[in-house]
């Protein structure tokens, strides 16, 4: 990821595959590829193309805000971060490392407990990624609770597409 995080060849072809695979909502898809593609400016950025830009964080305060600072490495966004793998954990009863990788980009090493829970894990990290871009000037991060539900929103709404599909077919077949 350009600046701190570095992928191996195998890594991207995983972080890029993730583009297709974490919803079939095409704004998620979109937040995926952002974050993928480093797309959404920087203070750091920012300052450098307009230097009357401030290249500070607008939560901490840091003064050289980059991409991983916004959406990982600030102290409010990484606490955060921790709660919401803490949750996801619960949930599948998995604990899952507290891993930028994971996290930013869907790369995982981690044991895979089962496809279908990878899914789970991938749509409400997303989620959260999806939260900090629209978040982007905010001097608070994310907030947990509006978080998990959007995620209960979200997962009920992947299931009941899930079986209209399979209706669908059932129809085809019948
Ligand atoms: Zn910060």
């Amino acid at each position: 990821m350009g600046q701190g995080i570095e992928l191996t060849d195998q890594q991207w072809t995983m972080a890029l595959a993730q583009v297709r695979h974490v919803s079939r909502n095409a704004r998620l898809k979109c937040t995926h590829f952002n974050y993928v593609h480093q797309t959404y400016l920087s203070p750091h950025r920012l300052h450098h193309m307009f230097t009357e830009a401030t290249p500070r964080c607008p939560r901490c305060g840091h003064d050289d805000a980059t991409f991983l600072h916004m959406t990982w490495e600030c102290p409010e966004i990484h606490s955060t971060w921790r709660h919401i793998m803490q949750h996801v954990s619960d949930i599948i009863d998995v604990s899952l490392t507290l891993d930028p990788l994971l996290c930013l980009l869907g790369v995982t090493k981690q044991n895979k407990r089962s496809k279908y829970y990878m899914k789970f894990v991938d749509l409400a990290l997303t989620l959260f990624k999806c939260m900090i871009a629209m978040a982007w000037k905010a001097t608070r991060p994310p907030d947990v609770q509006a978080w998990l539900r959007v995620v209960l929103r979200w997962t009920t709404a992947e299931v009941n597409a899930l079986d209209q599909d399979r209706q669908a077919q059932d129809g085809d077949g019948g």
